[in-house]
């Protein structure tokens, strides 16, 4: 199947899935997803689950990337977004449709390099990667009115809820490896943080330190 077609039956798919957000919908058929993928895999790229992106991770299935990019979009601010897990740097390029400036931080060193050359490939200039641990968040640049996590942690890093902006929302999944996770969109108000419980989600394990 040719990848324009497979990806607009993608889009068809997220919408009947319950993605509204124009947006959204626009930036996941403005990124080629097949480009962040093994060749091996073809159209299947745009199928709805995730898939090896070598070292043992996986890139999202395209649903769970718009419904995180969607609540991120709510608490309304595009100037930059942090995210925790860069990957195969899809939800990077995503997410660099979106906002302005986009940093994202991988533990993994082949696979940030990988991610950095892919988005300068697509011509993507409003990403900046880095080699780290997520853990401690990317403090030079905070706050930040968004917060992507896309790797579980049993607890939430202290680090990331005070480099959130005040208003600003910070999307995660937490849970153990393997076992029920739950995404959480945490909002941080002037006197505290509110938690919400989204949904049940499987994601690989954040880990601390570089790999
Ligand atoms: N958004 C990615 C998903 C990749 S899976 C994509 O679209 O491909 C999650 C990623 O989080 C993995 O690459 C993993 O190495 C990374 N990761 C795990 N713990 C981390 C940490 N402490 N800091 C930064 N990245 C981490």
């Amino acid at each position: 199947m040719h990848p324009e077609y497979a990806r607009e039956l993608m889009i068809q798919r997220l919408q009947r899935q319950g993605i509204k957000n124009p947006l959204v919908l626009a930036a996941m058929q403005q990124v080629p997803r097949h480009l962040f993928i093994d060749e091996a895999f073809g159209s299947h790229a745009y199928s709805d689950y995730a898939m090896p992106i070598g070292q043992g991770q996986t890139i999202s299935q395209p649903y769970i990337v718009a419904y995180m990019t969607e609540l991120l979009l709510q608490q309304g601010k595009r100037d930059k977004v942090l995210e925790i897990g860069t990957g195969c740097g899809y939800q990077t390029a995503i997410l660099a449709q979106l906002f302005k400036q986009v940093y994202s931080i991988e533990r993994i060193g082949s696979l940030s390099n990988k991610a950095e050359s892919r988005l300068a490939q697509l011509g993507i200039e409003n990403a900046c990667c880095r080699y780290g641990d997520g853990y401690a968040g990317w403090v030079e640049n905070a706050p930040y009115p968004a917060i992507l996590v896309t790797a579980a942690p049993e607890d939430i890093p202290l680090a990331l809820l005070d480099q959130l902006a005040i208003g600003g929302f910070l999307i995660i999944p937490v849970g153990k490896e393997k076992s029920s996770q739950q995404l959480l969109k945490i909002v941080r108000t002037r006197s505290h943080y509110e938690q919400h419980i989204l949904e049940e989600v499987s994601f690989v394990p954040l880990r601390e330190g570089v790999g």
